[in-house]
């Protein structure tokens, strides 16, 4: 097998398990290894670290798999680390009675560059690293074992792959294709998840705990879901008794989907569907606060990722500002805000700094009433610090 070596102390992340060897960690390495290959890592003085493939083409030039030198990167090793996040579901308290959730999530799972999505009998699967798109066919071929699906489709995530030097990847990779519209059920309410064309891999499966967390909060409110694609925190809202719930959302596929989901819930109240730009129209409903004095008794933030790279975070920061800023001025005194970012570079200090920045600029008292985080089906590995993305605030603005 191929070594790599590092350079002079950039060993340490590596024996902290931190699982990426970056390119300009590496000193040299032996035997001239192609992209895809298995290599050892080393220390500048030659001490064994860890196991992992290598993509030259990618800035991670070494996904890592195993800190055992015993342990060979094999069929049996995928085929391991998947039965052991699949039973790992199994276990999970959160997870009873749903239909849908995060199989496998990457890194955090021990699958480098692998996410696994299951909807029903249906797997949605993004191969974002070479690590994981090199080992596929074992890979599916253990997901049809294991998980015994009806298909599995492949969500393509363009950007990703770009930056590993990989091929768009997309459409059905095994067994039948899905429907249109897949069924899935969340704490029993049922929602239409468009898994061959939505986003990601088709629904927000990392907001789940969250939207368990508001439901409660809405009897006889008048709810503004914000960004709320089809309609999944909405629906929630209208379980909770709400007295009146408004969506806004920029997609208009989405919104039609939302609408089936509520309606599919059996939902009998008074809707207003937006279809258009959160910020424009929190912006048009402020000046309708200032006119008619109509405000929200609960407002749900749940914005795309604004900060793709680093030198976003600042620009993202501003964007969570307003759009925050706009949220406190629309709740009645004693109202609840639910604020997200799913900005892996905006960590929950700076997040809770850019929120504490939109309460003086409006002039609320606003106390945190929960910490919130991404869904216990998408786990934070505790030597990755980047795959704790999602982040909230639930807030009483006074
Ligand atoms: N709350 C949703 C997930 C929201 S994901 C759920 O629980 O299922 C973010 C959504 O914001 C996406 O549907 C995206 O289409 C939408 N979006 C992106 N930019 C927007 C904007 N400027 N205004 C309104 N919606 C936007």
């Amino acid at each position: 097998m191929s070594n790599v070596i590092l350079k002079r102390d950039r060993d340490k992340p590596v024996r902290q398990r931190h699982p990426w060897v970056f390119s300009g960690a590496i000193a040299r390495t032996n035997d001239e290894p192609q992209d895809g290959d298995t290599v050892d890592v080393l220390a500048h003085d030659g001490d064994w670290l860890a196991r992992g493939i290598l993509n030259r083409r990618s800035q991670i030039a070494v996904r890592l798999l195993t800190w055992d030198p015993a342990e060979a990167v094999d069929a049996a090793f995928w085929q391991r680390r998947l039965a052991r996040a699949i039973d790992a579901r199994r276990r999970l308290p959160a997870l009873v009675g749903a239909s849908a959730y995060r199989l496998a999530f990457s890194e955090a799972d021990g699958v480098p560059g692998l996410v696994v999505d299951r909807y029903g009998p249906w797997l949605a699967v993004q191969f974002s690293a070479l690590a994981a798109d090199r080992w596929r066919d074992v890979i599916l071929a253990a997901l049809v074992d294991q998980a015994q699906p009806r298909g599995i489709v492949a969500r393509d995530d363009p950007e990703a792959r770009a930056r590993e030097g990989l091929l768009p990847l997309d459409g059905v990779l095994w067994g039948e294709s899905p429907p249109a519209r897949v069924e899935i059920d969340e704490d029993g309410l049922t929602f239409a998840v468009d898994v061959l064309g939505g986003q990601k891999t088709g629904f927000y499966l990392d907001q789940r705990d969250n939207r368990r967390l508001i439901e409660p909060y809405c009897p006889g409110a008048r709810v503004l879901d914000a960004f709320a694609y089809t309609g999944a925190f909405a629906a929630r809202a209208w379980r909770g008794g709400a007295a009146a719930v408004t969506t806004v959302e920029s997609s208009a596929e989405a919104l039609v989907l939302a609408e089936e989901n509520l309606a599919r819930n059996g939902h009998g109240g008074q809707t207003e569907h937006v279809a258009g730009n959160a910020f424009s129209e929190l912006r048009a409903f402020r000046a309708a606060v200032q006119r008619a004095g109509r405000r929200f008794d609960v407002v749900i933030l749940d914005p795309p990722k604004f900060a793709r790279s680093a030198s976003h975070v600042e620009r993202a920061c501003r964007g969570y500002k307003d759009i925050n800023l706009l949220a406190l001025h629309l709740l009645e005194p004693g109202g609840v805000l639910l604020t997200c970012s799913c900005s892996g570079l905006v960590n929950a200090d700076l997040f809770q700094k850019v929120v504490f920045g939109a309460a003086v600029d409006a002039g609320r008292d606003v106390q945190i009433i929960a910490h919130c985080a991404q869904s216990a089906d998408h786990p934070e590995l505790l030597s990755f610090p980047e795959s704790a993305y999602l982040k909230g605030l639930l807030c009483r603005v006074w």
